[in-house]
């Protein structure tokens, strides 16, 4: 867990303090964070688990207030595997909504301005929203976001790997700075912060994938060196004839 994300719950609980008064809406506010964010974990478990079946270790899940991110050994090459364990995270997503639809109904107002009861089915149904909310914002093509990852395993099923990831970056990029000025324009601070973030990583990922395909194309070199050097006649090699 994140430091920052104590001063989350710390801003949470005083929000619930000013807007309900007292201890209640405090307490109210701090267990939906709470709650909100048992939900972030299930995502982040739908691929870490899905990644264990691929054999990719996943070492931790860290959180931040501004979600939550399972830390992989390493990025799946194949398409497939790539895209399974990224459409595992929102599909946990839809899974809770699913489960949740029957016992407490969408609210009212729903989807563009929802408005919640104050009551314990409100809550509920605010979970349900958020739910349906994180899995399809997730679903966006900004790569890294999931939505983008995906983009990418499917480009990657017909392009070289590099270049899906170097169009997915791009895709990325143009609609991470459309959103980072449209929410600044909103004066949606987080978000716009959030696309800054994911705009950066977008770029650190390219780079990486770059490197590490320069670095495998030169152990290629290597290699085909290596058994290509040897003279293929039948004299036998004059340098092992040493000293002795
Ligand atoms: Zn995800």
């Amino acid at each position: 867990m994140h430091a920052s994300f104590v001063l989350l719950l710390l801003y949470a609980g005083l929000e619930g303090w000013q807007d309900d008064g007292g201890w209640t809406g405090m307490l109210i506010s701090v267990i939906m964070v709470v709650v909100f964010f048992i939900c972030v974990v299930l995502h982040e478990l739908g691929h870490s688990l899905t990644a264990r079946r691929y054999g990719i270790r996943v070492p931790r899940i860290l959180l931040m207030p501004i979600g939550g991110m399972a830390e992989f050994e390493r990025i799946p090459r194949q398409p497939s595997a790539e895209f399974l364990i990224t459409i595992a995270g929102p599909l946990v997503n839809f899974a809770i909504v699913l489960v949740l639809l029957p016992f407490v109904g969408l609210p009212p107002g729903f989807p563009f301005h929802p408005v919640y009861e104050d009551s314990i089915r409100g809550l509920w149904q605010m979970l349900l929203y958020w739910n349906g909310l994180m899995g399809l914002f997730n679903l966006l093509p900004v790569f890294p976001m999931d939505g983008g990852r995906i983009f990418r395993a499917l480009l990657a099923s017909r392009l070289p790997y590099l270049q899906a990831t170097w169009w997915a970056v791009m895709v990325g990029r143009v609609l991470a700075i459309g959103l980072i000025l449209r929410n600044l324009y909103l004066e949606n601070y987080m978000l716009a912060v959030l696309f800054t973030f994911i705009l950066v990583a977008g770029n650190a990922e390219y780079q990486a994938a770059l490197r590490r395909e320069q670095e495998e194309a030169y152990w290629r070199e290597m290699a085909r060196e290596a058994v290509t050097v040897p003279p293929a006649t039948d004299e036998p090699p004059l340098i092992l004839h040493g000293p002795n």
